[in-house]
């Protein structure tokens, strides 16, 4: 690799950069996709990872016959950068995701992308597009998006030799837009998002495919997800939608042990956080029957941290699970929510050394 891939480009940000044509409307852009001004890329080829590149262009050009394209070998990632109360750039917990892209490269048999290139293109991928990163304040944050495709022309069903691994970035509004509200959820037997020993522990692209004919429906009845059981006995909870799942029992957090879930790191982050405050945390089967009796549930992921639950449908059978009673979200869920949000926005102390600060923008 050259010493400084970067600097190699910088023409290219001269002639490419595109002026905002008006400021962003920070505190109510969606979860949805804003050009940014570069993506970050790079190539796996002949047995080693190729130079970092920086493009303008936001399409890539794919042989037809590519693996990722035929048999699904696909990979991602999703984490945060906000600007924080004091100015800084803080990336949260990039050497998490690093580590799980890793993971599902080995799961579904790709080429796992070197931390330090995971690390430095993420990096360069904030750095580059630094002016769309939200201001302190709106709510707003930069979505970090990497992704890992095969790219090798192949029509038998092996592994690709060659990969691509490519990091974008967009700005994305606050979560909760009408204020941090709980909403219903619904169980719902006739579908499995995974398979009791498949991809479920990876994110891998085929696992929303098959989540999104079950998710349609729940939308349709005016469900913001589908509680997931396991795929194996339907006895326990399993995952939230594409988010875990955890509830609040007696003073306890709990939340599903399963193999066939994604080791989410917010879920990780808030049980930390949680023993930090004293609060006890249980992994372990939830039956589906204890869920009559918890205190408090939500939904967490890196999209909505803690995502809270007010009832919880069980479309087969009827029974209705009330979470929220007052509609509220319980006071666990809430400070658990504020405590990692202050984190991330360089409000609290960040003991677990969690943020990675990018200088200089
Ligand atoms: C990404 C993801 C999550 C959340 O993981 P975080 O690391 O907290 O963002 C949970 N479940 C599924 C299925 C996911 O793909």
């Amino acid at each position: 690799m050259s010493k400084f891939p970067i600097l190699a480009q910088s023409f290219q940000f001269v002639i490419a950069y595109k002026p905002m044509d008006k400021e962003l409307d920070w505190s109510n852009l969606s979860f949805g996709y804003i050009p940014t001004d570069y993506n970050v890329r790079c190539r796996y080829s002949n047995g080693r990872w190729g130079e970092i590149e920086v493009s303008s262009s936001e399409i890539i050009n794919m042989h037809i016959a590519a693996t990722s394209l035929h048999y699904g070998q696909e990979i991602f990632e999703g984490l945060k950068a906000f600007r924080g109360k004091d100015g800084k750039v803080r990336i949260f917990r990039l050497e998490e995701n690093a580590a799980r892209i890793r993971s599902s490269a080995e799961g579904i048999k790709m080429q796992p992308v070197p931390e330090e290139l995971f690390r430095k293109m993420v990096i360069e991928a904030v750095r580059l597009n630094a002016r769309f990163i939200p201001p302190y304040g709106s709510g707003a944050s930069l979505y970090i998006r990497p992704l890992e495709i095969g790219t090798s022309a192949q029509i038998g069903v092996k592994p690709s030799e060659e990969y691509l691994f490519i990091v974008l970035v967009t700005p994305v509004g606050p979560y909760f837009k009408e204020g941090f509200k709980p909403t219903n959820i619904c169980i719902m037997r006739e579908f499995d998002r995974v398979a009791p020993k498949g991809t479920g522990r990876w994110k891998v692209g085929g696992n929303y495919a098959a989540s999104l004919e079950a998710g349609e429906r729940a939308h349709k009845e005016g469900y913001s997800a589908v509680l997931y059981l396991d795929p194996k006995e339907k006895k326990y909870i399993d995952e939230c939608g594409p988010a875990n799942f955890f509830a609040v029992k007696n003073g306890k957090y709990i939340t599903p042990a399963s193999e066939s879930i994604l080791p989410s790191i917010t879920n990780k982050s808030l049980m930390t956080l949680a023993r930090d405050m004293g609060i006890e945390v249980e992994e372990r089967h939830i039956p589906i029957e204890e869920l009559a009796e918890i205190d408090e549930a939500g939904a967490c992921g890196t999209a909505a941290v803690a995502s809270p639950v007010a009832e919880i449908h069980d479309l087969d059978n009827g029974t209705k699970y009330i979470v929220a009673k007052d509609g509220q979200p319980g006071p666990i869920t809430t400070a658990l929510y504020n405590k990692l949000r202050g984190v991330q926005l360089g409000e609290e102390p960040d003991i677990h050394n969690w943020n990675t600060i990018v200088e200089g923008i």
